[in-house]
């Protein structure tokens, strides 16, 4: 096992991995900006290290500062969270090249699973069924067309190196097409500095199932079933759970092997995610996550398992300790994500915390970096905590929420905590019958008062 590591993220998730690592014995540490000195996650590292100013760009996502951080602090290994530098190929690179260890999967395949073109060429040479859609970059509006036509409308254009729900528009018909042809291109351009963009079949009413896998890096893989994370704002998850609520023992055995299979074959390392959207009892690839995941606690609850301590291990050169015959799921996990965010719009709420108190008791986990007297800073992702219960089946978890949410104060800044609230108040929540459009719609209606 490595003796040092430095964490290259910040808030809930360098919490998260600061965890694990001192439950392995390994010394951490934390890297942070000028914005970050007072945060959670440099109190809880053993060392910690300023690089940068704020903004992003300049600290957090520093590829010197933070070689030069393992350099002076004389870390052996870098997990990079989520976000930030953890799908950057050339980052992974730069590690391997300074005789660090990179905790993830090589740069090849955080490079091959990055361009969705390659992705979905590779998943379909691999079997794993992938939405229709064209063969590869579509270069012009006639050629837009073109496969539009031949598929059917509506039609979706995402951009090639897209992320985060960016670079993504729908043409409901062939009048749309030209305009989001063009926006989903220079969106893509702006965004992700590149401007290819393929077209897929828009489906009308999948649900969003992604499949864990964990890899050896040596041909040996396992997946840990599914989570369903249909409930989106924006193409961004805000309520997911495990299991599925539509996914039956025999389906996830199968698309499960399927995807485990896949990953052995091009002998991945470490966590990833293979997302699927699933309608009619039929999965369509969408893209594969070369990264642990915001939501990976509802699968650590069901199967008992500590995915950070499974990649340290891994990426230390150890055995991979799971072995799909011996992962079983029990019971059922929600998170929802909560933001510092003001209703109705979702406006982003930096500020001053005067009161947080976290919920507790049986299967109750709060993810979070706050504390009273912190102040949000305004640079980063809204995101300030994670809750996750746990109940015997889904009603047992969907009553564990209410009391946990009930239970949560964050006081100072404006945050999701209301969504969820009403969220649990509706019968398609309650019953799980919902797809990833739902959300939407509803909160077209729904007014908080
Ligand atoms: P990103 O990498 O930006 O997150 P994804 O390809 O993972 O993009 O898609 C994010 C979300 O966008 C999906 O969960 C789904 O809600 C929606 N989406 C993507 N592709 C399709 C499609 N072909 N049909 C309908 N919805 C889609």
């Amino acid at each position: 096992m490595f003796s040092k590591v430095l964490i290259a993220n910040r808030g809930e998730i360098a919490l998260r991995i600061i965890r694990a690592c001192k439950e392995l014995g390994v010394a951490t540490v934390a890297v942070h900006s000028t914005a970050d000195t007072d945060a959670m996650h440099v109190r809880m590292a053993d060392e910690s290290v300023c690089i940068g100013p704020p903004a992003g760009k300049d600290s957090y996502l520093s590829v010197p500062a933070i070689i030069s951080a393992c350099e002076i602090t004389g870390a052996e290994a870098i997990h990079p969270g989520y976000g930030f530098l953890s799908e950057n190929a050339e980052f992974v690179q730069i590690v391997e090249d300074h005789g660090l260890k990179f905790i993830g999967p090589s740069a090849a395949h955080i490079r091959m699973m990055g361009d969705k073109i390659t992705a979905k060429k590779t998943m379909i040479d691999l079997g794993v069924p992938c939405v229709p859609g064209s063969k590869g970059g579509v270069a012009n509006l006639e050629e837009a067309h073109q496969i539009a036509d031949a598929m059917g409308f509506p039609v979706i254009v995402k951009a090639t190196a897209g992320g985060g729900g960016r670079g993504m528009k729908v043409a409901k018909t062939k009048a749309d097409l030209d305009v989001a042809f063009g926006t989903a291109r220079s969106e893509a351009k702006s965004v992700f500095g590149n401007d290819e963009v393929y077209i897929e079949k828009y489906l009308m009413l999948p649900r969003h199932i992604e499949v864990q896998v964990f890899g050896d890096g040596r041909g040996r893989a396992v997946h840990l079933g599914e989570r369903d994370c249909s409930l989106q704002r924006r193409h961004q998850k805000v309520f997911e759970e495990a299991p599925g609520p539509c996914i039956t023992p025999e389906i996830r055995a199968e698309i499960g092997k399927t995807c485990a299979d896949a990953v052995a074959a091009i002998g991945y390392e470490g966590a990833g995610t293979i997302e699927f959207l699933f309608e009619r009892d039929e999965f369509f690839f969408i893209e594969m996550n070369t990264r642990l995941q915001v939501e990976h606690p509802v699968t650590e609850a069901i199967f008992g398992i500590d995915l950070v301590k499974q990649q340290l291990r891994v990426a230390a050169g150890e055995e991979m300790t799971l072995h799909q015959d011996e992962l079983s799921i029990k019971g059922h996990a929600i998170e929802v994500r909560i933001c510092a965010e003001k209703l109705p719009n979702f406006t982003p709420c930096p500020g001053k915390i005067t009161t947080y108190h976290a919920p507790g008791g049986l299967g109750v986990r709060m993810d979070s970096a706050l504390y009273d007297g912190y102040t949000i800073p305004p640079y980063y992702d809204s995101l300030i905590g994670k809750l996750i219960v746990t109940g015997r089946d889904r009603e047992g978890a969907l009553a564990r929420l209410k009391r946990a949410l009930e239970e949560l104060v964050i006081d100072g800044v404006d945050t999701t905590i209301p969504l969820f609230h009403a969220l649990l108040r509706e019968e398609a929540v309650l019953t799980g019958d919902y797809d990833i459009h739902w959300l939407e719609k509803w909160l077209e209606v729904h007014t908080f008062e």
